[in-house]
């Protein structure tokens, strides 16, 4: 497998520059989420205030994909309403699992439609989901505190 081309230069340079990495003091929720078939590792905290996410940082450990994604979904996230948040939480689980069939919607996911080639890769998919299936299950305890 070829994975030089899904090394774009937009996520390398999120790689390289991750966006809301490193651990707020405050937070609501913290979870940790693990990819064991790549061995990427993101602790998530997150805050939700009247609907807005007020915070939302991580750290992790992994491959550029689980990285440069979890990088994207935070700049993405980051003060928006959870609504607005869920729905491209939707249109990016979406394109990641249309196997190369989707290009993904720019004005929902923004960098974000880089990792449209990733879908094609099976064993990729778990590393570019990782952040947002942390913010995810963070989210959802948020909300239910
Ligand atoms: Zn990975």
């Amino acid at each position: 497998m070829d994975l030089d081309h899904l090394y774009q230069d937009v996520i390398l340079d999120h790689y390289k520059h991750p966006e809301h990495k490193g651990l707020s003091l405050e937070k609501d929720v913290q979870v940790h989420h693990v990819n064991p078939s790549c061995g990427d590792e993101i602790t998530l905290n997150l805050s939700i205030k009247d609907g807005v996410i007020t915070n939302l940082t991580w750290d992790g450990i992994g491959c550029s994909i689980s990285m440069a994604s979890a990088s994207m979904m935070s700049g993405l996230f980051f003060g928006k309403d959870v609504t607005e948040a869920n729905v491209a939480l939707e249109s990016f689980m979406s394109l990641m699992h249309s196997k190369g069939t989707q290009k993904g919607d720019e004005a929902v996911l923004e960098d974000a439609i880089a990792f449209a080639g990733v879908s094609k890769y099976p064993a990729r998919i778990k590393c570019a989901l990782l952040g947002w299936m942390a913010y995810k299950d963070a989210a959802v305890q948020a909300q239910s505190r």
